[in-house]
């Protein structure tokens, strides 16, 4: 029952110990595509255009520094909210989402599970069923708030896709109500995500069986480029009237990763029954921090707000978006060229191109990744996932080449 807790250091610590292991190499040719942050075509950290311009705004503002409410920035909040919804959402009209301002994705998971541990009616042993795999901190922030992570079948090994015969049964043989924590889009680690026609048949499952859906964002727009299509899968569910939360967080798409930019969205099936998980939420937030900081959630306030800096952010967004999905493209061509025996089970690399946001789950095995970080100076995680936007065209070369070496 549940998962045991981790070894020390924690899974979820090992991908910053992987980066120090970069940081510290001296190889030239050197490649890092552990962390999962947006690099330009130089491996560079990209600050995005649109946040030069909105952070100027903010520091040329006459603004104080003065506590922000315990639940945030209002105009902060209410953007987010609609920006993950969309404007004509039911629970948006009917007023039934109450939306807090986190600690960016990650606070936001954690406000989410501290709440849920206080005051859903679990049906059974304070489960909350995660996929597996998933990001590694989602086992230690439910463990932490005293809930039981138990994962669903999720990803296939042999076809490097989705079980979504597992996941389906899965989330039949659930006890009714079950808590469900899904990815909205560009699930981490795999790229893995649901078709459309899938979701719909999640969305009719958790309808049937009254299961609460957990929603995850933490890439909308990084899937494919596009904020509102990264986001059908919670939309779906709401106009459903499916229970749900949502964690949120800015640190990809606005590339505002130490700024700590996130919300949590909890939809109440009624407004009275929103207002009162507003109380219950501010509580909680008040124990834990208090208040939350300003300044990112004044910059991303600033591009939701703006029609012109919101275009602008747009255009950022598929900025790196297309260029991830470009480092796809290529990777799948060079090693098609190098006729790279693909891994076990599958007849070729199509998955490179077919997988979804920043990360791949390429399909090598431990040791083939073990002997990329021994001998090549190639920096990827033990499952074989790379962070896409690790890749640019001066490094793709060579990170192929490897590849095939040590595929062979
Ligand atoms: N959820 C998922 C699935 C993630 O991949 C991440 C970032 N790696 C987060 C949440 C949280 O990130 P942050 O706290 O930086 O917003």
């Amino acid at each position: 029952r549940g998962t045991p807790p981790d070894a020390f250091p924690p899974r979820s610590f090992r991908i910053f110990a992987l980066t120090a292991r970069y940081v510290a190499d001296t190889n030239p040719k050197k490649i890092n595509l552990g962390v999962g942050a947006y690099r330009d075509n130089n491996g560079k950290p990209w600050v995005l255009p649109v946040v030069k311009k909105a952070s100027r705004k903010v520091e040329e503002s006459d603004r104080d520094h003065e506590y922000l409410s315990i639940t945030g920035l209002p105009p902060f909040t209410n953007a987010a909210q609609k920006l993950v919804f969309g404007e004509d959402s039911l629970p948006v009209k009917e007023k039934r989402i109450i939306s807090v301002q986190t600690l960016s994705g990650t606070g936001a998971n954690h406000l989410a599970a501290l709440f849920m541990s206080r005051f859903y009616q679990f049906t059974k042993d304070k489960e909350i069923y995660i996929s597996n795999p998933t990001w590694a901190n989602h086992n230690a922030i439910i463990s932490n708030v005293g809930l039981n992570p138990v994962s669903y079948p999720y990803y296939n090994p042999q076809t490097i896709g989705l079980d979504f015969e597992g996941f389906v049964k899965s989330i039949e043989n659930m006890p009714e109500k079950s808590v469900i924590l899904l990815h909205s889009c560009a699930h981490n680690p795999t790229g893995v995500d649901p078709t459309p026609e899938q979701w719909e048949t999640l969305a009719e499952l958790f309808v049937k069986k009254g299961h609460y859906a957990f929603f995850d964002s933490a890439y909308q727009g990084f899937a494919t480029g596009d904020l509102d299509r990264d986001s059908s899968s919670v939309r779906l569910f709401a106009s459903k009237r499916i229970p749900m939360l949502v964690c949120q967080s800015f640190a990809k798409n606005a590339g505002l990763y130490n700024e700590r930019v996130g919300a949590l969205h909890v939809v109440g099936a009624s407004e009275d029954e929103a207002q009162r998980i507003k109380s219950q939420l501010s509580v909680l937030q008040r124990s834990e921090i208090s208040n939350p900081p300003a300044y990112g959630a004044c910059v991303v306030s600033l591009i939701l707000t703006d029609p012109e800096l919101f275009s602008e952010w747009k255009r950022d967004i598929k900025t790196m978006s297309s260029r991830i999905i470009e480092m796809r493209d290529q990777l799948y061509n060079k090693l098609q060229e190098l006729k790279t025996p693909a891994p076990a089970g599958r007849s070729d690399w199509g998955h490179i191109k077919s997988q979804i946001g920043m990360f791949s789950f390429t399909g090598l095995n431990k040791a083939q990744c073990d002997s990329l970080v021994n001998n090549y100076s190639i920096y990827l995680t033990a499952n074989g996932r790379i962070s896409m936007a690790g890749l640019n065209t001066n490094n793709l070369q060579r990170f192929a080449e490897c590849v095939d070496e040590v595929v062979r």
